[in-house]
């Protein structure tokens, strides 16, 4: 006799049925659901990263990661820039607004990590997410008064109900519904940051 199949309601974009049955037994035991699996990521990173390295062939960017969330993103975003675009470099930049909480403060605070050199560069800031759009609108404005050539986001996730700042990236991976996220270097007070996937978190893990 055939066994039934487990049954699932929704699933998620780019997700096959093998893909959600293999999330649904294997995830994070404070994720209640699974958003973007492993795989769906990892081909819109491999898409993002091949039109980039094309747009920035002749332009030497500086690729500049927000700490700490975009990490991840940014580690496998450089490497699906095929062919690697001639002097490419990497810097980071810390800015905070959330701490321990899931409701953003709306006060940026920018740090670069090390002296970057930003006049007259091209300029892609890497974020995890947009949300508000306060940070990344803060970190644009911060490099285009540096003196960069051209400055441009690309954010994996975006958050477009939550806006209250004009903020679109030039490069998107994902948009998602106005839920707490968290996993692909994405966390909430320094956890779940190395999960493969992203997920929303059981509410009961942040009340
Ligand atoms: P914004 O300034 O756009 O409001 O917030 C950007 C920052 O807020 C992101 O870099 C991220 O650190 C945090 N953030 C916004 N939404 C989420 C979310 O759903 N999950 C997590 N983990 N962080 C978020």
């Amino acid at each position: 006799l055939a066994r039934p199949l487990l049954r699932l309601t929704a699933r998620p974009a780019g997700c096959t049925r093998r893909h959600c049955l293999s999330t649904v037994a294997q995830h994070h035991p404070h994720i209640q659901e699974v958003l973007l699996p492993k795989q769906a990521i990892e081909a819109r990173v491999n898409e993002l990263g091949r039109q980039i390295a094309a747009d920035y062939a002749d332009k030497r960017p500086v690729v500049i990661g927000t700490l700490k969330g975009a990490v991840v993103f940014m580690a496998d975003l450089v490497r699906a820039m095929e062919p690697p675009p001639p002097g490419l470099e990497l810097e980071f930049v810390r800015a905070s607004s959330y701490g321990a909480a899931t409701v953003s403060s709306g006060k940026v605070d920018l740090r670069m990590v090390g002296p970057t050199a930003i006049k007259g560069r091209h300029v892609l800031l890497v974020e995890d997410i947009v949300d508000s759009g306060c940070t990344a609108v803060a970190l644009l404005e911060h490099f285009a008064t540096a003196g960069a050539a051209s400055v441009k986001l690309v954010s994996l996730l975006s958050k477009p109900e939550r806006r209250t700042v004009t903020c679109e990236p030039h490069y998107l991976g994902f948009p998602v519904e106005d839920k707490f996220v968290v996993g692909y270097g994405l966390d909430y007070a320094e956890q779940y940051r190395s999960l493969p996937y992203i997920g929303v978190l059981k509410p009961e893990c942040y009340a």
